[in-house]
């Protein structure tokens, strides 16, 4: 059977390997093991999320709100922006390919680190984009910057601070950087991990508001799956100019976010 060409550059993301396998495969307890591959939170999930889930469990017959009102409120209050600043994906992967598959097809470039978040490349690929990529593994702006200047791109991807190498560009050097782009490229600024960053060092802090405001090109990625500590639930969110979610919606199936999940993330923002 014939498929469309541009799966022939596709390659499949290879998971973290769960607990469960390793136990089977290495026949180890499964209190020895220390799970670090897909950078989950160690702390478990908040009891609230917990009890919730409980409680909801019995409503499954019904949709979820697939206006998602009051996620979006509270990250719209979390963030001072609007809700329709906001758009809630099956994680921010789910959003991650929205914006490739908004922006991108056979004819565009997407330019990324060598070595960051492999989705990107993935997503790319799937619509037949030419990826282009720094020679350093780590963010370099310098580089980012030649590149552009060569290539153009329609979607820019900068991973702060970047999985898997752990390194984070300065908000300062991220803004002046993006002053030079241009306001047709879509900049994915892919937050993933700025909890931790900007606990650590405020110089590190990118701020969602500030950040659409200054460039309207740009959208801001969260996940709830790291420091929220709820992987298995898949939320992730997308804060952006009204122009950017509007299409992104486009792209949406109905019901894409479960009723446990949309009410796990809501009380793990709460807590
Ligand atoms: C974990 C992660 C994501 C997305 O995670 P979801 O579980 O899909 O929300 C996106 N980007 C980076 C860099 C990540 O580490």
């Amino acid at each position: 059977m014939e498929f469309n060409k541009v799966l022939e550059n596709v390659t499949t993301y290879e998971a973290g390997k769960p607990i469960e396998l390793v136990v089977r495969e290495y026949g180890v307890d499964p209190k020895d093991i220390v799970k670090l591959a897909s950078n989950e939170n160690p702390y478990g999930t908040s009891p609230k999320v917990t009890a919730k889930i409980q409680e909801l469990a019995k409503n499954m017959f019904i949709y979820p709100d697939d206006s998602m009102y009051e996620l979006k409120e509270g990250l719209a209050n979390k963030f001072d922006v609007l809700s329709d600043n906001v758009i809630i994906g099956s994680g921010s992967d789910q959003i991650l390919e929205y914006c490739v598959h908004a922006k991108c097809n056979e004819n565009s470039k997407i330019l990324m680190a060598k070595t960051t978040f492999a989705m990107y490349e993935i997503y790319g690929k799937q619509t037949g984009s030419k990826i282009i990529k720094t020679e350093s593994d780590t963010h370099n702006l310098e580089q980012f910057s030649a590149l552009y200047k060569e290539h153009g791109a329609d979607v820019i991807f900068l991973c702060l601070p970047n999985n898997p190498l752990g390194e984070c560009l300065d908000k300062k050097d991220v803004y002046e950087f993006l002053e030079t782009i241009d306001k047709e490229t879509l900049v994915v600024v892919d937050g993933a991990y700025q909890e931790y960053a900007s606990y650590k060092d405020e110089a590190k802090a990118i701020n969602p508001k500030d950040l659409i405001i200054s460039f309207p090109n740009c959208i801001y990625l969260g996940t709830f799956s790291k420091a929220y500590a709820l992987g298995g639930m898949r939320v992730g969110f997308g804060i952006a100019n009204n122009e950017i979610i509007k299409n992104l919606y486009k792209l949406r199936a109905p019901f894409n976010i479960t009723t446990l999940s949309l009410a796990a993330a809501i009380e793990s923002l709460n807590d």
